[in-house]
Order: structure tokens, then sequence, then C-alpha cells
């Protein structure tokens, strides 16, 4: 068969790049690696000849991921939309792993389910013996040019796992095995080099956020205890145009700290998680000084099963995008995984001042 004849038959794929371990390379005159692999490079690495896929390289950057910003998301999600519109089957992203916990889900909320990315990475560089960045960019790339990525938005693939951006977590700090999806659990894997999707995400972004273009930066802190409440009077000071605390339990801190949230939430959105990790935020259970019912009463949205790093990543962009009050209640009550609504309202309305 002709070569042509060949490439009209395969699914075409970008591969964007973004920097991380699995572009870095031995620094020289100095200690540790530093990314500075490309797209090509990678592309190039890949052991199995991806025979079914037309690959596109594009280096977007060559930078540790802790560089990313909100504003590279909003355009790398255009480029994205690009890539589909000029008839790219797949798109797949590799970048460094600490904040692909952050990018996913923002690529997610972005992106929805019409444009699904497949975001993939390395805990161990090319220079090393147990190098996995190869694999799991092999495994990205067959994950992208399944159908079923259309049902269940933006993923993480690595370590031959498919986790969905809404809940995956990078869990450990060098295991090859470090991204989890805690309380849910990996949404497929990939068996001889075959994507196998075994369950679809109830939360998957139907309507993604558009205009996220403004500018708003929302704080994300940690209830701990023996708090100084006062933390909250400078996060204010400092302009933040939202704040998420990562509360203890079921999504609570003191009574002190409590009245210094309960006057944030009057300027800006206010949104309180559980620092455990998963499962969801109470709403009605306790109600002493600093409890979730204290909390909402007070005008405190609570995240649902969104942990304190997602439930920033959406009322930054929520923000960005100048979203209500009623809109960024209403997106925590879906996001957030809530069942319907009861008696109860679920937020009282807040007009911030
Ligand atoms: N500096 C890296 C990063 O960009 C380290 C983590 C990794 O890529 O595995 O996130």
């Amino acid at each position: 068969m002709e070569e042509r004849e060949q490439n009209m038959k395969k699914a075409s794929v970008t591969v964007i790049s973004l920097g991380g371990t699995i572009s870095c390379t031995p620094a020289t005159g100095g200690d540790g690696v530093v990314p500075t692999l490309g797209a090509s490079d990678l592309v190039l690495s890949l052991e199995e000849s991806a025979s079914d896929v037309d690959i596109r390289p594009l280096t977007w950057s060559t930078r540790d991921s802790s560089e990313i910003t909100f504003a590279e998301l909003v355009d790398l999600a255009a480029e994205v939309r690009k890539q589909f519109d000029a008839g790219a089957q797949g798109v797949v992203l590799t970048q460094g792993t600490d904040t692909i916990d952050e990018s996913a889900f923002a690529l997610d909320l972005l992106l929805g389910t019409d444009n699904p990315i497949v975001i993939t990475g390395a805990l161990h560089n090319p220079s090393q013996s147990k190098s996995d960045g190869p694999a799991n960019l092999q495994a990205a790339l067959q994950v992208a040019i399944s159908p079923e990525l259309r049902e269940v938005g933006t993923v993480v693939v690595m370590n031959d796992e498919i986790h969905s951006a809404r809940w995956v977590r990078k869990s450990h700090t060098s295991n090859s095995a470090a991204f989890q999806s805690p309380g849910v659990g990996a949404i497929g894997w990939i068996a001889e080099s075959h994507p196998v999707f075994a369950v679809k995400p109830f939360h998957a972004v139907k309507t993604p956020i558009h205009g996220a273009t403004g500018a708003g930066n929302v704080a994300l802190i940690t209830a701990v205890m023996d708090e100084d409440p006062t933390i909250v009077d400078s996060i204010l000071s400092l302009g933040y145009k939202g704040l998420v605390v990562d509360g203890m339990g079921g999504g609570h801190v003191s009574g002190g700290f409590s009245k210094a949230l309960a006057k944030a939430a009057q300027s800006i959105p206010v949104v309180f998680a559980s620092r455990t990790g998963s499962g969801s935020v109470l709403r009605n259970t306790y109600s002493s000084p600093g409890a979730e019912v204290d909390l909402i009463n007070h005008g405190l949205i609570p995240a649902g099963s969104l942990p304190g790093l997602k439930a920033r990543v959406l009322l930054t962009l929520l923000i960005r995008s100048g979203a209500t009050s009623t809109e960024i209640a209403d997106a925590f009550a879906t996001h957030g995984g809530y069942p319907p609504r009861t008696t109860q309202p679920l937020h009282p309305e807040t007009n911030y001042a």
C-alpha cells in the first residue's frame, strides 16, 4: 500500500509538550536534570512504532510544571480546540507531574467532553534505566484515539492506568504509581497496548467554562489545630478574589476561624472542602461554631466531593470568567456532586461587596 494511503487510514494525534521530568536531560555543568526535550524528541523516544497513529509534535514549553499558570492553560485550551478543528482525532499533553492534578482538572473544565485530552508525564527521567516516559506516552496515544474518551472528558494516563481529571491526585513523591484517584479508583487501564474503559464518571463536564480570561487569584489554606484566624484578614487585604479552606474532617474549622471566614464571605466567595482528601463535606450534621451548618449559614459554599486543590481550580476559573455568586454556588453543587436538593437550600444567596 502507498505510504499516502496508509497515512489516510491513520488516526492523527497532536502531542503537545510542556516540559517536566519526561523532558529532562542532565544539566550541563551541574547536578540534577532540567527539562530540555521537545515534543519531537519525545515522539522519537517511543520504542513501539505507533503504526496506527500519525503523530504531530508541538513543543509548547520546556519548563517545570510549577511554572504553569491559569492564563497559560486558557491559551492551551484554545490551541487544543484548534487542533481538533484542524482534524486531530486526539491530543496528548506531556508535562511535569507535580501539578497534573490541577492542570488536568482545569483543562477538563475548559474543554469539556467535546475536546477531551490525555495528559501524561514521567516520574523517572529519560537518563534513568527505570524511565517511564516512553511507556506512558505510548499508552496515552492509544487512549487519545479511543471514542470512549468523548464520554469521560480529560484523563490522566500514567503507569498503565486511566484516571479521570476530576479525581486524580499525585499521591507519592517518586513512585511510578504516584497517580491515584482517592476513594474512587482508576476508570480504566491499558491491557496489551489497548485501553480498557471500565467506569464512566458521573461528573463529566458537559458545559465547559468559557471566557476565563479575566483576573483574580484564589487562596487555598488548610484548617489546622490552633490556627491564627488573622491569616484570613491578611488574605483579604492582599486582594485575593476568592478563598478555599481545606477544612478538618467533614469540612470543619474552629469557632474563631469561622468568624473570620464569615467576615470574608461577605466580600469574596469562600469555599470549604475537606483536608481528608476523599468523601464529601457535610452540610447538615454538625452545628457547633465552625462546623458545616455554621459555615453554610455564614455564606460559605460547600465544595462537595472536590478536595481543596480541585476546588481552587474551579473557583479561579469561575471568577476569571465573571461568574455571579449564584453561578459559583451552582457550579460547586454540580461539580461537587451533591444529590438533588431536598428541602434545604444549598446556599444562602450572597452579593459580594
Ligand atoms: N520538576 C518536575 C515538574 O515539572 C518534577 C515532577 C515530574 O515531572 O515528575 O513537575
